[in-house]
């Protein structure tokens, strides 16, 4: 079924930030941007068109991943990253739901241990980074040593004070370590995309406030998410300067507006897919001798009594 709806390649071209480029966060829409084919449209319209546009994205993916794992050649990771209540969780749930759950590994990141804290930032994440043939979504990730640490410096790990966060240049170090830890990862076969989840601080508030009125989301309020909307700007700084720092072409960031749920789930389904479908992958090829194997075996099973 052909869908009318919008490119992805016009969405790609509108949230990718481009390698080095300054980030005003204010300066993006975190609610449902329009574009030549939602003009016309009402918010239901569009809500509708872009469910429609996720649904056939999901059924792609689904036979995106079957040959991901089958031609065993890439590993794919995602990122996301985003404030509380962005949107995280549930969009790993939406977009992964038609997905082998074998081929797919789903991993948060929380306050690191003392062992994680032992090693240098990027240990933890390492030892979890996605096979080849795999999807690994980190939810949470190394970014959050970039930003959480660097709005509240004492959450961080304690290091030699000629290393530390007090050193000239540590947080430019940090960012070319994760750049250099991604190009890395991609020379050897992983695809990586990220994506921030961008929501306006109005949009936090209806979210959280959503929590204390429905019994059954009390568990997801955490007083903790109210004390940190109190540094919202310096969050927004944060992330604006780790944007622009570690964009890169082998690893690009997304922002997506994900004031609108069914905006950002779509736009970051469409780029999966098509990032996999970019990447001309095919089933292993099978020789003359293994076709000659295979048509043994089947007459061994053919001629079973
Ligand atoms: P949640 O994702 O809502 O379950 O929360 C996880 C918590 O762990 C958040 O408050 C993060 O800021 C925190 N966290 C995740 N990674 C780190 C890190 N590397 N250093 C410090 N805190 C972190
Ligand atoms: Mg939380």
């Amino acid at each position: 079924m052909e869908i009318k709806g919008p490119k992805v390649k016009d969405y790609i071209r509108k949230f990718k930030v481009a390698p080095g480029k300054k980030i005003q966060l204010k300066k993006y829409d975190a609610g449902w941007v329009q574009n030549k084919t939602l003009k016309s449209m009402n918010e239901e319209q569009a809500q509708e068109l872009l469910e429609k546009m996720l649904e056939k994205d999901r059924a792609s993916l689904a036979e995106a991943q079957e040959l991901l794992a089958a031609s065993h050649e890439k590993g794919i990771l995602i990122v996301l990253q985003g404030m509380d209540t962005a949107g995280k969780d549930g969009t790993i749930r939406h977009v992964m739901s038609g997905v082998n759950p074998q081929g797919c590994d789903v991993h948060g990141f929380k306050v690191p241990s003392a062992e994680d804290h032992a090693h240098d930032f990027l240990w933890r994440y390492y030892k979890v980074l996605p096979e080849r043939g795999m999807i690994g979504i980190f939810n949470r990730s190394y970014y959050e040593d970039v930003l959480v640490v660097r709005v509240h410096p004492e959450r961080m790990e304690v290091l030699p004070e000629k290393i530390g966060p007090d050193a000239k240049g540590f947080w430019e170090g940090r960012y070319k370590d994760i750049n250099s830890f991604e190009k890395h990862l991609t020379r050897n076969g992983t695809l990586i995309l990220k994506f921030f989840l961008h929501i306006s601080k109005d949009e936090q508030k209806r979210r959280l406030l959503d929590r204390l009125d429905h019994k059954e989301k009390y568990w997801k309020f955490s007083t903790a998410d109210l004390a940190e909307r109190q540094f919202w700007d310096q969050y927004t700084k944060a992330y604006e300067e780790m944007l622009s720092a570690t964009s890169t072409d082998y690893a690009p960031w997304f922002i997506v507006p994900a004031d609108a749920k069914w905006m950002a789930r779509t736009f970051v389904a469409s780029v999966i897919t098509s990032a996999i479908s970019g990447l001309n992958l095919s089933y292993p090829k099978v020789s003359d001798d293994q076709i000659k194997q295979l048509m043994a075996a089947k007459k061994t099973l053919e001629a079973e009594k």
